[in-house]
């Protein structure tokens, strides 16, 4: 069979995208009109599969050149049920799924210390998987003497003595809650149920459970997001550090960065994150937390590749062995946006601010519209409505 024949045969698989065998048009702004399967018996939509087995995924190589080095790592939930609204890991693996314990995890884990004393628990919300308590109670056996264990971000409100004391006998030293801003409006507004008090707590059980530190992830530029919520995000890291004494306070944090399929995709990044993330690294820093901002011009071509459609493999392209920066990315982009491939189909790259900062109007096309992810179009704005409006 020949590879165009295969390819078609392969388009007609559930969840099998061949983006050859679609043609987007755009209009005489360069905006997208449409995106149509080039003949009849293609399909028009690409659904999107769920795997709904009771086990997830795990190591299958084990190396010390891996970017977590001689880890083997267990899936322990898919997707997560809180549905913050900017939640990649949330909303595109929907529904929420766990590893069953007998089968799935117990396996999983006496597979991987056979090979490792370091075994990773993941998942976009662990601790919320239904058999952890017996999980955690099964790890503090005497045969697991010598294991290393570390956790993806937890739920705060999940954090208890139990959970910290194994990780300290399981020779961890830290762990990690998500509580994205010390604001409580802009956690309304994300979606994310957590009370004040939850992350004191957590970091109390951390402290008494022997570990020596926490991490707390964050973000900045989030939707309605001013000055008062970044002086209460400062607040309440100053205020956790002066309570828990002896825990050494750790906080990373991003900039907000749109992603396809959440009740977020429509909106920019904010141009004030720059600033913002700056800002919270003059208060923290001399008060003893260890601040760890990921990169503004990261997050930026995050941002490019998030919300870019086809139109940016070219630029992905001559950016190939360029250095690495987001200069190099913006000459790449400007170059081909004075380059059209096909002026016929209207093929020239939309500005850059529109594509990064600005927000799209709730009736746009979307350049991931023939993708149909766990939930559609019209849920995911209702979603993002409930967010904003409500707030
Ligand atoms: S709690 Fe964490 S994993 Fe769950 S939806 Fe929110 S950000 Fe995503």
């Amino acid at each position: 069979m020949k590879r165009k024949e295969k390819l078609r045969v392969l388009a007609k698989v559930p969840g099998v995208y061949v983006p050859i065998l679609y043609k987007p048009s755009y209009n005489s702004n360069n905006e997208l009109i449409e995106i149509q399967p080039i003949d009849g018996d293609i399909p028009k939509k690409i659904v999107k599969q769920t795997w709904r087995q009771n086990t997830l995924s795990h190591s299958t190589v084990i190396t010390p050149d891996s970017a977590w080095p001689n880890i083997h790592m267990i899936e322990i939930v898919r997707s997560c049920p809180e549905l913050c609204r900017f939640c990649l890991a949330s909303y595109l693996n929907l529904p929420f799924r766990k590893a069953s314990l007998k089968e799935g995890l117990i396996p999983a884990v006496e597979k991987g210390f056979e090979i490792t004393n370091r075994i990773g628990l993941l998942g976009a919300s662990i601790t919320q998987h239904p058999e952890f308590s017996e999980l955690i109670t099964w790890l503090k056996k005497d045969h697991f003497d010598g294991m290393r264990l570390s956790l993806s971000s937890v739920r705060a409100s999940t954090v208890n003595p139990n959970l910290t004391k194994l990780l300290y006998r399981r020779n961890s030293k830290s762990i990690t809650i998500a509580i994205e801003s010390g604001s409580k409006k802009i956690r309304n507004i994300v979606n994310k149920k957590l009370a004040e008090e939850e992350i004191f707590a957590a970091a109390k059980y951390a402290k008494e459970g022997g570990l020596s530190a926490l991490k707390l992830y964050g973000m900045v530029g989030l939707p309605t997001e001013n000055d008062k919520d970044l002086e209460e995000t400062v607040s309440l890291l100053l205020s956790l550090k002066k309570q828990i004494s002896g825990l050494r306070l750790t906080f990373g944090v991003s900039t907000f960065v749109p992603k396809a399929h959440t009740p977020f995709q429509w909106i920019g990044v904010n141009p004030k994150a720059k600033k913002r993330l700056q800002s919270l690294g003059k208060y923290l820093k001399p008060n003893g937390i260890n601040f760890r901002p990921e990169s503004y011009n990261w997050s930026i071509i995050q941002a490019l590749i998030s919300r870019s459609d086809r139109r940016l493999a070219r630029v992905i392209e001559a950016v190939r062995g360029a250095e690495n920066t987001l200069g190099s990315w913006k000459k790449a982009y400007k170059e081909i946006q004075n380059n059209p491939h096909d002026f016929i189909h209207n093929d020239k790259l939309p500005l850059w601010d529109e594509v990064i900062h600005n927000e799209w109007n709730s009736k746009r096309k979307l350049p991931w519209m023939h993708l149909q992810g766990p939930l559609t179009s019209e849920q995911l704005r209702e979603h993002h409505n409930q967010s904003i409006q409500n707030n």
